[in-house]
């Protein structure tokens, strides 16, 4: 036993050295190794283990999300309080709808502005103008004057609708798009300024097309078959539209736009993906389109999300209005962010329409740009405090 003794010293020895050798990788792989432990990543679990609606707000919560695309026209401090709680920044969007549920645009404007106010930060403006006074003497002059005011109150983005494009007509009868020159100098002087333009041009192409009751928009033509543009052959044709669109991005490379509702090229990533190419000023929202990234092939969404990381902004197209009860506009608002965390987020499995989808499972550096760094790059303002 004795002439064992030393050897036993020796393997005592190596053993205490290996344990400070894997003591000193751990600490190494701690400080230099992946972000697996990085205080981002500690806060998600992995993907699968979420099942339930507050563990996925949580998770939605930890990003600092943005949604760059809400209708809020009622003030609640339960409202104010689930910002709070969700650290959630939202960008109120003014509609000049002269015939359909925000009433005229200065209440509608004034109900913004008080939601804003009393957001305690977590909310801020983008204004409007009333694209119908666009044959009026000074119409411009006198619009960007409006718009430099607005600014100055801290509105940061400015919204133009599918009513131009759709509605508006000249006193001959032609219809007026987007790029007309009438608009041109409001365009340049939201350049100027630096803000951005929230852009809803054209409808997705459902409306030109017959009834399908499988459509995410069947209920809304249904209820707004004003807006049903297979009832109104006459009227413009989509790609007319957009064409009109493309040239507005064009003529003004210093604008950025964002084009609401996947910029009305709803049902083909790749259609998006050519514009990106493209036009350098030009993103887009998810606002009321996460269903038709759904439907489209998963893998070829996924990529078209990872490519074009930095240009598809967030946003929801949720509604909090002077008619509605609050307890039903929260339970929809926390429904959404969950169910498009979980489609963005994780690999889980979602109910769309009797059909089961899988979730993205996007790289978490491309879920953080999703939900809130492309949309302070793009709409800058959206997440510092309203004045
Ligand atoms: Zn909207």
């Amino acid at each position: 036993m004795e002439c064992m003794r030393p050897q036993f010293k020796k393997v005592l020895l190596l053993l205490l050295l290996a344990a400070v050798a894997a003591a000193l990788a751990l600490h190494a792989n701690w400080i230099l190794g992946p972000p697996m432990f990085s205080a981002a990543a500690a806060e998600r679990a992995p993907a699968s283990n979420y099942n339930d609606k507050d563990d996925a707000l949580h998770a939605f919560a930890a990003l600092a999300p943005v949604d760059t695309h809400v209708h809020a026209f009622k003030t609640d401090p339960a409202f104010t309080a689930l910002m709070a709680r969700l650290q959630l920044h939202v960008l109120d969007i003014c509609v000049a709808d002269t015939q359909g549920i925000y009433n005229d645009l200065a209440t509608e404007v004034a109900r913004a502005k008080g939601f804003v106010k009393s957001s305690s930060g977590h909310a801020r403006l983008c204004v409007t103008f009333n694209p119908f006074a666009f044959q009026q003497k000074d119409f411009a002059q006198n619009t960007v004057r409006q718009l430099h005011q607005e600014f100055a109150d801290g509105a940061i983005a400015v919204k133009i609708w599918k009513n131009i494009g759709m509605e508006l007509k000249t006193a001959d009868g032609n219809y007026v798009m987007p790029d007309d020159p009438a608009f041109a100098p409001i365009y340049r002087a939201i350049a100027a300024e630096n803000k951005t333009l929230v852009a809803h041009v054209a409808e997705p192409s459902s409306c030109w097309q017959p009834p399908n009751p499988d459509s995410p928009d069947y209920d809304y033509y249904k209820e707004n078959p004003e807006w049903y543009m297979y009832l109104h052959p006459d009227h413009p044709r989509k790609e007319v539209i957009l064409a009109a669109r493309d040239h507005l991005l064009e003529e003004n490379p210093k604008l950025r736009v964002v084009g609401a509702h996947l910029g009305s090229m709803e049902t083909d990533v790749d259609e998006i993906a050519r514009h990106f190419d493209r036009y350098p000023n030009f993103a887009v929202d998810t606002a009321a389109r996460m269903e038709y990234l759904m439907m489209q092939p998963r893998e070829k969404v996924r990529n078209f999300l990872i490519k074009y990381q930095d240009r598809v902004v967030y946003g929801t197209d949720l509604e909090f209005l002077a008619n509605e009860t609050t307890p039903e506009a929260l339970k929809d608002w926390q429904d959404t962010y969950a169910r498009d965390w979980k489609f963005l987020a994780t690999d889980q499995m979602l109910q769309l329409r009797g059909r089961e989808i899988e979730g993205l499972n996007l790289p978490e550096p491309v879920v953080r740009r999703l939900f809130h760094d492309n949309a302070v790059r793009w709409i800058p303002g959206i997440a510092d405090s309203a004045k």
